[in-house]
């Protein structure tokens, strides 16, 4: 089904910020399209001696602003479609936070809980042999995404450094410390999206001292806002939620409390406090609501019942596009995916500049340096919102295309 098609939804985006930005058609037709994509196939020896193929995916979408950059996923239900259109939006999400690349993702089709460490290390060098030419330092830039790990990455990048005869630590990010990783990414994403938080609540004239806060998800990008947002502001958290539902006390829900009952017993309603449903708890009555889990949770049919104030999208794509409407008239201000959770990929872009540099950062840079990436693109996206008179998110895109742009023309490319 074309409504269905997450690349569809992508050069759907982009038609809208195409109009508004007044783009010509050459300009238009450029951006629709990935710039180049890479069919790979992957024979790998399994424990039982037989050996099973696998299809995999590069697209590098759009390299005008520098080398592309986006993980590589490991799903059963992969599809070059769902690539292209993640790397379209690596594409936005880089130049929205304006760090210097462009996008790219990258796939198998495998079923990873199927397969023992030792398929998983030959898939993850089949890949790299097999793409090997395609990506590197200066041209495309890997890292973990759904079902790969920093030790996926650390293979991938010792099969890219046997290629080149030399030690490249710059062509993957996502590794373990040891191997180039970087200080801070694993809360990066969720503290990047805290960084916005603060901006938007000086903005409307919030004191995040006293705000309440629902956290839907409750895995890396959850867990980690939970932790943040009580520590950077003392705000009180008075929901979560997972899988298998959610907890609300009033009072706040102590995150490291809470951390200990998701590691022992796997299920935060077993928090004690009120059980709410994942649905009850995108109506609560709290300032700040942040959807860290799933994708179109909150729609045309419950957008009218959000009663927080800012809500800060850790997850991908947790609003529609009518929802998005609705929000922006009832005042609610959306700090959207592409930028709230944009603090990742910066923290990967740190670990680049670093194995680049050779020349390691302490934590305490890290995180002034995020800040610093996270404050200044959430005001460029809240000018153009001001400017405009249209809602966040395509105020993010407007940004985010119009920078593409620039450089595509200053490139004489179109
Ligand atoms: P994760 O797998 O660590 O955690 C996901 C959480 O969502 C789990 O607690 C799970 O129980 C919960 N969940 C699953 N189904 C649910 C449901 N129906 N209702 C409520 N909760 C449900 O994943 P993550 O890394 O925290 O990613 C969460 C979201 O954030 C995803 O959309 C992801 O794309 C996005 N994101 C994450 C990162 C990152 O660095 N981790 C970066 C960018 C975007």
């Amino acid at each position: 089904m074309a409504e269905l098609n997450p690349f569809k939804i992508a050069q759907t985006q982009l038609d809208e910020a195409a109009k508004h930005l007044g783009l010509d058609k050459g300009t238009h037709e450029m951006l629709r399209l990935p710039m180049r994509e890479l069919h790979v196939t992957i024979p790998v020896k399994m424990d039982d001696g037989t050996t099973k193929v696998f299809q995999g995916f590069r697209v590098q979408y759009n390299d005008a602003r520098g080398p592309t950059k986006g993980g590589i996923r490991w799903h059963p239900d992969e599809t070059i479609d769902t690539v292209r259109a993640l790397s379209a939006w690596m594409t936005w999400k880089c130049s929205v936070v304006d760090i210097p690349y462009g996008g790219s993702k990258g796939g198998i089709i495998c079923n990873p809980k199927e397969l023992s460490d030792g398929e998983k290390e030959r898939l993850a060098r089949g890949y790299i042999r097999s793409i090997g030419r395609f990506i590197g330092p200066e041209k495309d830039i890997p890292a973990p995404d759904v079902y790969t790990t920093p030790q996926i990455m650390a293979w991938m990048m010792d099969e890219y450094s046997k290629i080149c005869g030399y030690n490249t630590p710059g062509v993957i990010t996502g590794k373990p410390i040891p191997i180039g990783g970087s200080l801070g990414r694993g809360d990066a994403t969720a503290r990047g999206g805290m960084y916005t938080l603060r901006e938007a609540a000086k903005i409307i004239g919030i004191d995040l001292s006293n705000a309440t806060v629902a956290v839907q998800g409750y895995g890396n990008a959850g867990q980690f806002a939970h932790g943040l947002v009580e520590e950077l502001f003392g705000s009180r958290v008075v929901a979560i939620s997972d899988s298998r539902g959610g907890s609300y006390n009033k009072n706040g829900l102590n995150f490291k409390e809470c951390k200990k009952i998701k590691l022992d017993t796997g299920k935060v309603s077993n928090i004690e406090g009120d059980k709410i449903t994942n649905d009850e708890l995108l109506e609560l009555d709290v300032d700040i609501l942040v959807p860290a889990a799933l994708e179109n949770v909150l729609r045309e049919d419950n957008a009218n019942k959000v009663k927080a104030d800012v809500i800060v999208e850790l997850a991908n794509g947790p609003t529609t596009p009518e929802a998005d409407i609705i929000l922006h008239n009832n005042n609610r201000y959306v700090i959207p995916d592409f930028l709230a959770n944009a603090g990742g990929v910066t923290v990967s872009y740190f670990e680049w500049v670093q194995n680049e540099t050779g020349y390691y950062w302490p934590l305490d840079r890290v995180h002034k340096e995020l800040d610093a990436h996270m404050t200044a693109a959430f005001h460029d996206v809240h000018t153009m919102r001001e400017e405009k008179g249209v809602h966040t998110r395509l105020a993010a895109y407007l940004v985010a295309v119009k920078r593409v742009v620039d450089v595509m023309k200053l490139r004489g490319w179109v």
